[in-house]
């Protein structure tokens, strides 16, 4: 069965070369919309590029208002400031994740809790966030949330859409709500996913997205933040551009500001990839459609996009059996060419992350020791 995998990528892909597990697609539109900016020389903080990247970002999700920033990171470190993380607070997220979603909570000196992922999603369970919460959090007279043992403010729950699955969010939505805790989406993975027909990223207060180049579209590097409230999305724009007051030429800035603020070139990039981004949904989708007909009949379970969620199939995955035939078949098919990759290691794995506060992780550990990622490049 392996080498019938491999063979239908070879077949879908047309190479015999080595395939990678994603790479972006460019035609001539990008070269013409980066040349533009090269020539026009506003290749860096001032440019027309930015403002319609934005400005379609908002059409295409339906967000408030769109603020893009230099990466993915710092568009979670951005939404998390501005929600008032700060030292010594708490951020739920959950354990089966991509290091930037624990790093941003990190490098604002907060510190991570993690709760365990889905079964049915692969995202963060809202049982698992409910339970963590009962025994572990009490809402004080102040109507703040807090960590009954250490006497902590909780501040933030951090769901994250993995692969472009989304996580079942109007179930978080409520736990944030009865809690009064903030809620950011990672939705890093999954631009052009819905769920229940409304993009992923505009539930929360705040939603992060990422254009860097492994993603379903790309600015070399990038990020946007998503945002819920007009109010909101003008303060952030504000601080993630340093913090400066708009004037002709003084240099007056009223607060200690980040950035962060996406360049020009990056934005033109990113226009050319935006017109392409629902064709880019509907080939991945195409795809995963062909990969579930393929493994219909095999020891692998393909990973299908869960209940209420139109998925853009960021990464396919497969669930082997067990750890052994998981390392079998990232063995066999990275020895002949076909890039394949097993999931993030768990948070609580990590030496950084390994002190924190968690609950039960059963199914993360679960996935951690079967999922694999097939190639999943947009083939036109
Ligand atoms: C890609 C990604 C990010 C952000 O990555 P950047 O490289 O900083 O753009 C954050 N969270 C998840 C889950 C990601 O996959």
């Amino acid at each position: 069965m392996k080498d019938n995998v491999i063979e239908f990528i070879r077949d879908y892909y047309q190479t015999k070369d080595f395939i990678p597990l994603h790479e972006p697609r460019f035609n001539a539109r990008e070269e013409e919309l980066v040349l533009n900016t090269i020539k026009s020389t506003f290749v860096s903080s001032v440019g027309k590029y930015v403002d319609e990247f934005e400005n379609r970002l908002t059409d295409y999700t339906k967000s408030t208002k769109t603020i893009a920033v230099v990466n993915g990171t710092s568009a979670l470190y951005a939404a998390l400031y501005h929600c008032g993380v700060g030292v010594n607070d708490i951020v739920i997220t959950q354990a089966l994740t991509f290091i930037a979603t624990a790093n941003a909570v990190n490098q604002l000196n907060a510190q991570c809790a993690f709760v365990d992922v889905s079964k049915d999603t692969l995202g963060m369970c809202p049982n698992s966030l409910s339970e963590f919460l009962e025994s572990n959090a009490v809402l004080r007279e102040d109507n703040q949330c807090y960590l009954k043992s250490t006497g902590q403010r909780i501040k933030a729950v951090v769901p994250m859409h993995t692969f472009g699955h989304s996580v079942e969010i109007d179930k978080i939505v409520e736990v944030c709500d009865y809690w009064h805790l903030n809620l950011v989406e990672d939705a890093a993975e999954s631009l052009g996913s819905y769920y229940k027909g409304q993009h992923t990223g505009t539930f929360g207060h705040y939603g992060a997205i990422s254009f860097n180049g492994n993603k379903v579209i790309t600015t070399g590097g990038g990020g946007a933040i998503l945002c819920r409230s007009e109010q909101d999305g003008i303060e952030l724009k504000h601080l993630t551009t340093t913090a400066k007051q708009p004037h002709a030429y003084k240099f007056f800035h009223d607060k200690a500001g980040f950035n962060f603020r996406m360049p020009n070139l990056n934005a033109a990039l990113g226009c050319a990839q935006l017109e392409k981004l629902s064709d880019f949904v509907s080939n991945k989708r195409a795809l995963a459609g062909e990969y579930e007909k393929l493994l219909a009949k095999s020891p692998y379970l393909f990973v299908k996009e869960p209940r209420d969620c139109h998925s853009n199939y960021w990464l396919n995955a497969i669930i082997c059996e067990d750890i052994n035939e998981r390392n079998e078949f990232l063995e066999h098919t990275n020895k002949q060419g076909v890039m394949t990759r097993p999931v993030w290691e768990l948070m609580t794995d990590l030496p950084m992350y390994e002190e924190c506060i968690t609950n039960n992780l059963e199914n993360s550990r679960w996935f951690a020791q079967r999922l694999v990622n097939l190639p999943s490049s947009v083939m036109l």
